[in-house]
């Protein structure tokens, strides 16, 4: 398996607050890769450094071999490398659903309106929402309007696609057409990394679990590794108290 993003000794910390400690892991092409581990373990703040929204304090981020935190380095592109959705959507609410997945390309990757429209409605149609395009987003539900956050992304043809615990601002309702969305996703072989708090999604589609605690990776395996036979006491902590 050919890597997509390695992370060499990656630290990160607030003033005195050291975050992440000394991280060390691999997203692969076309692997779906979660991130499990109790609130305030430093699964966003992971997200966030490698797409750069953060600042690493230290540490190395390689693309495609290169190190993207060295001097010189072009970062517009590597972003436009990486799509994110959060989990509070980060819709523009005065587009409607077609223009929230066109403006990226026009603007960023420079394509022709009439590519950038195909490529939307190609996206929307995937998650589903093509018939949603000319609706506003206060027209939507929290289900839909991430998955126009999702279509948004894809639009932009990202190499990784970051998930930030996309279903936990959500009606428990739409929990499940996101999770079936994002299924759907990693069945066509997009690189996908994934902070989530829904346990029974990540043991099905993850080909590798992460659990973080405190800012340090305590385990990594294969989800039955991590969901069945965990050998760390604190997995085993963490999992009997959520599941
Ligand atoms: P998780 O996503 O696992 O809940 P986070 O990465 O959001 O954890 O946060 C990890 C720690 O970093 C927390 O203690 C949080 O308060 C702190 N933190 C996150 N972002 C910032 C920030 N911008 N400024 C200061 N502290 C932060
Ligand atoms: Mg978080």
């Amino acid at each position: 398996m050919s890597t997509i993003i390695e992370i060499n000794h990656l630290k990160k910390s607030f003033g005195d607050n050291e975050v992440l400690k000394d991280i060390q892991t691999t997203v692969n092409k076309g692997e779906v890769l979660t991130i499990i581990g109790s609130s305030g373990s430093g699964k966003s703040t992971l997200l966030r450094c490698i797409n750069l929204l953060e600042k690493p304090t230290s540490g190395e981020i390689l693309y495609n071999g290169e190190n993207v935190l060295q001097k010189g380095y072009n970062l517009s592109t590597y972003r436009t490398k990486l799509g994110m959705v959060f989990q509070s959507f980060n819709l523009f609410n005065n587009l409607n659903v077609l223009e929230n997945c066109t403006t990226g390309q026009i603007t960023v990757l420079k394509r022709h309106p009439e590519e950038a429209k195909k490529i939307a409605l190609e996206n929307l149609d995937k998650v589903g929402l093509k018939e949603f395009q000319s609706a506003k987003p206060s027209q939507l539900s929290g289900g839909q309007k991430q998955r126009v956050a999702i279509a948004r992304a894809l639009s932009m043809n990202p190499d990784v696609m970051l998930f930030d615990e996309p279903t936990s601002a959500l009606d428990p309702e739409t929990v499940g057409e996101v999770l079936k969305t994002m299924k759907d996703l990693a069945q066509t072989g997009l690189t996908m990394v994934i902070v989530t708090h829904e346990m029974d999604f990540a043991r099905d589609v993850s080909d590798r679990v992460i659990f973080m605690d405190k800012g340090v990776i305590a385990e990594e395996g294969a989800p039955e590794d991590i969901f069945v036979h965990p050998k760390e006491e604190r997995t085993k902590a963490f999992l009997s108290r959520i599941l």
